[in-house]
């Protein structure tokens, strides 16, 4: 079906960006036996740059398992999972946990892989399903009202339906037609993340999470390394004074890399990136007439510190998914369909909220820029060879706070 047929038609939901937000709605609007159609401004096959969301938690994968059987232990099984972290301090180890290996034969607690890699699991597992893409669709403006939403692309062409699944990402041009800024601030430093390809054969490194907090070959800078399916990630967070072409260009790569990796690794950079990362949560998940569902990053963005942005836009789009059924089962009952979607942004935003808390205290954290939480640190990597408590404190904190019950209740991710 060509997409000009397909827009004049009324659908009775639209998908809009094929990112893990929109393609996890899609899923979940097949899984429900509805139709599901993508509207997606890339062309089919292009290769978004970066690794990005690295780290997947196991409430990801079971809710990608749940979505389409076999989804879920595909993207695990294309992951890695590492069995020991440690954290430094000034170069001296602190903290160390190896965690025993378990074969359960379920699915695994996290997996660790690119984001890119995940996103073509998800696509092929949709076209498995039976969803519908549109590539090399951009949608240009919105248009909603009590009877409906009317998209225009940026050919001109008109897209109906009666209810839309908003995941266009950070820049959501659907956002902006609910009329719902983004709110909450930036970090003041810039950080640096780097990907790099592996090499296992001839510079094997240990499968291993490490933080060095004030890394001594860095010029004090806290560095986070992490291994993922093909690679490994380096994180630099960079002072506020710091000129970050000095770590982005490529001799400044080779010039630092060897100080936190082996020498050879400065040649395998693959990807490279600087963040002043948003903690912001949309004013509002829908628009007034409850007829757009913001998910994913049009409706929030982390710093990436705790995994919570890909995490957290698959139970999004669940949640919309959920909402837009119950909207469609209320029918002309127009009040109780408003009601449905309306419960759906209130419950989002208040796990977005929640989220934005935790990668904020992360990042606070990382920091330390109050004198009494810097001393606090200091205090704990002096005793933290002999006070676990210290030692877990210091090698947990930069992830933010642990999920409790109370917590994954609250979050739901
Ligand atoms: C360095 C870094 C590390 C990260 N690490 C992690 C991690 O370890 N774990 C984690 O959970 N998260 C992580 N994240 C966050 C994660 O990458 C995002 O939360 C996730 O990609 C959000 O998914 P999304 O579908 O909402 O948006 P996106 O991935 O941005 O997808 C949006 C899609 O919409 C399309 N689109 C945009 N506008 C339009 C339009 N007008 N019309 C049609 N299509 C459109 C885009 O082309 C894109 O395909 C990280 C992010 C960064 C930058």
């Amino acid at each position: 079906m060509s997409a000009s047929t397909d827009s004049s038609a009324g659908h009775p939901v639209l998908v809009v960006g094929a990112g893990p937000a929109g393609l996890s709605a899609a899923l979940a609007l097949r899984a429900a036996g509805l139709p599901a159609v993508v509207l997606e401004r890339r062309t089919e096959g292009a290769v978004r740059p970066g690794s990005r969301a690295a780290y997947l938690h196991g409430a990801s994968l079971r809710e990608l398992e749940r979505l389409s059987p076999g989804l879920g232990h595909e993207v695990a099984g294309r992951g890695l999972l590492w069995a020991t972290k440690r954290s430094y301090w000034a170069g001296e180890e602190i903290y160390a946990r190896t965690y025993p290996q378990t074969a359960r034969g379920g699915l695994p607690h996290f997996t660790s892989l690119p984001q890119v890699i995940t996103e073509d699991l998800m696509v092929a597992a949709c076209r498995m399903q039976g969803v519908t893409f549109h590539w090399d669709v951009e949608v240009a403006s919105a248009r909603s009202t009590a009877e409906g939403v009317l998209l225009t692309d940026s050919a001109g062409r008109e897209w109906r339906s009666d209810y839309v699944v908003a995941a266009d990402g950070s820049r959501s041009v659907l956002r902006a037609a609910c009329g719902s800024p983004l709110e909450g601030p930036r970090s003041p430093n810039t950080f640096v993340v780097v990907d790099l390809e592996d090499d296992p054969e001839h510079h094997p490194m240990p499968i291993e999470r490490t933080f060095h907090y004030r890394h001594p070959d860095l010029g004090g800078r806290n560095v986070l390394t992490l291994p993922f399916a093909g690679g490994w990630r380096v994180d630099v967070n960079l002072r506020v004074d710091d000129d970050p072409m000095r770590f982005l260009s490529p001799e400044g790569l080779r010039r630092w890399i060897p100080r936190v990796l082996p020498e050879a690794y400065g040649e395998r950079v693959r990807w490279v990136s600087t963040y002043r990362f948003a903690q912001q949560v949309a004013a509002d998940f829908t628009d007034a007439h409850r007829r757009i569902l913001l998910t994913g990053e049009a409706s929030h963005l982390f710093a990436p510190f705790g995994a919570r942005g890909m995490n957290s836009s698959i139970p999004d789009a669940v949640r919309a998914v959920g909402a837009v059924l119950q909207a469609l089962e209320a029918g002309r009952d127009r009040a109780a369909a408003g009601a449905a979607v309306s419960r759906f942004a209130q419950e989002r935003k208040e796990a977005a909220l929640y989220n934005r808390a935790c990668a904020g205290s992360a990042l606070d954290h990382m920091l330390a820029r109050s004198p009494s939480l810097w001393l606090r640190q200091r205090a704990a990597a002096a005793v933290a060879t002999v006070g676990r408590r210290a030692g877990e404190w210091l090698d947990s904190a930069p992830y933010g706070p642990k999920l409790t019950a109370r917590g994954a209740a609250r979050s739901s991710y």
